[in-house]
């Protein structure tokens, strides 16, 4: 997806997650205190369980 629309800012907080699968706003995962990075929202979590195991293949 593209983000070069700046009329389609989404307002939505900024959804993080962390290596370990967890969800949060911070920037440090409440849960495992793993820094977390930018993550798609949560409506998109179906296609992203896919999308791990690819990633799992690629960076590891
Ligand atoms: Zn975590």
């Amino acid at each position: 997806m593209t983000e070069k629309s700046p009329t389609q800012k989404p307002r939505l907080p900024k959804i993080r997650r962390c290596p370990d699968g967890h969800y949060s706003l911070r920037e440090e995962c409440p849960v495992c205190g793993k820094s977390t990075t930018p993550a798609r929202p949560p409506s998109f979590s179906e296609k992203d369980k896919y999308g791990e195991e690819r990633r799992k293949v690629l960076y590891s």
